[in-house]
């Protein structure tokens, strides 16, 4: 395969560094190849219906959540406030997070369907915004320094105590003004659909809890939403962070070949039976498999998992993996140098 002229020209006299190049597409070739026939070969329910499945459940909890909600006994309303936090973990991160990628659906109009219904009515967020910040630019440009270098999750301004462990309370918050915020490059027909999505997610869900649950004051109900949308955003940062951050960065000037910047800028956690479910194996023990084929389902992620990491091995390419207390431990103790601080640039240099 030909490399573009300005690749050519960076070539080293005796052509080494074109040559290495076409070494590491082919590798990512071959891989590609290995991958699609994996998925070739998957029924309909490997490639969606697995994760449909897990979504549809989630939905199908939320009447008996709500219904345990109205409960005067703490156990009862406790076990109505897990089941509610539970499914709007698996609603808005695994949904939106599969919907962002349009790897719900093969029918064009229905991921686009899914991506405003999971991103703006459950998630709270601007569906063009999100898959513009993490399809267009987080997985394009993974760990690329200025560009998907994760410092979107970065705020320097807070001590690592709070930013850890507190500060994620606040992401139910935080999500619908960040999303009003960024509504450039917007139609004002999508703006006001994104306002009216946004909205009619919040209203339904307080409506349901006065309504169904029985609350009685605007308080308890609001506190309410709070405590299930927020359940899980202390772990939903940890993961947002602990799988980039830390790793390998990349000059945009420099950029390395798609196979290196995956292998070197992205880890894999170990599986964790109840961030499976919630937040989906890409997000979790998949996030490689993940970032070099972004259009699979969790599921298909983790049926090409064992081909991806043997094929690497085999390579003798890196297949980073950490466990989530020794990334939080790192995370906790280098906090300045990972998180305040601005990351170095590894140079691709000698990289095999
Ligand atoms: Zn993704």
């Amino acid at each position: 395969m030909q490399g573009s002229p300005e690749e050519r020209r960076d070539d080293g006299e005796d052509g080494t560094a074109g040559w290495e190049n076409e070494e590491r597409e082919s590798l990512m070739m071959e891989l590609s190849r290995m991958v699609q026939k994996v998925v070739k070969e998957s029924s309909w329910w490997e490639r969606r219906g697995v994760d449909c499945s897990i979504l549809g459940a989630a939905f199908l909890s939320l009447p008996p959540a709500f219904l345990l909600l109205s409960c005067s006994q703490l156990p009862c309303f406790s076990l109505g406030m897990l089941l509610m936090g539970v499914a709007h973990a698996v609603i808005t991160v695994k949904g939106t997070h599969l919907a962002s990628h349009g790897a719900l659906s093969d029918s064009k109009v229905l991921r686009k369907v899914c991506a405003v219904f999971f991103i703006e009515v459950c998630g709270s967020f601007s569906a063009h915004a999100g898959v513009n910040g993490h399809v267009k630019l987080h997985h394009a440009h993974t760990n690329i320094i200025g560009l998907g270098d994760s410092s979107i999750w970065k705020v320097p301004a807070l001590p690592r105590t709070v930013y850890l462990f507190l500060a994620p309370l606040a992401v139910p918050v935080i999500t619908p003004l960040v999303a009003l915020a960024h509504q450039d490059g917007c139609s004002l027909v999508w703006r006001l659909r994104t306002v009216l999505m946004v909205a009619l997610g919040l209203a339904s869900q307080y409506w349901l809890l006065v309504n169904v649950s029985g609350f009685r004051s605007v308080h308890g109900a609001l506190l309410c939403m709070l405590v299930c949308r927020a359940m899980f955003s202390v772990p939903f940062i940890h993961v947002n962070i602990f799988q980039h951050i830390g790793l390998p960065m990349f000059s945009m000037k420099k950029r390395p070949k798609r196979i290196d910047q995956m292998t070197l800028g992205v880890l894999n956690l170990p599986r964790n039976f109840l961030l499976d479910w919630t937040f989906g194996h890409s997000l979790i023990s998949c996030h490689v498999e993940h970032h070099l084929f972004p259009f699979l389902s969790d599921n298909m992620c983790l049926k090409v998992k064992p081909v991806v990491s043997s094929y690497l091995n085999e390579k003798k390419l890196p297949y980073q993996e950490d466990t989530y207390l020794s990334r939080l431990h790192l995370f906790y103790h280098k906090y300045q140098e990972l998180m305040v601080f601005a990351p170095p640039i590894t140079e691709l240099v000698g990289v095999q």
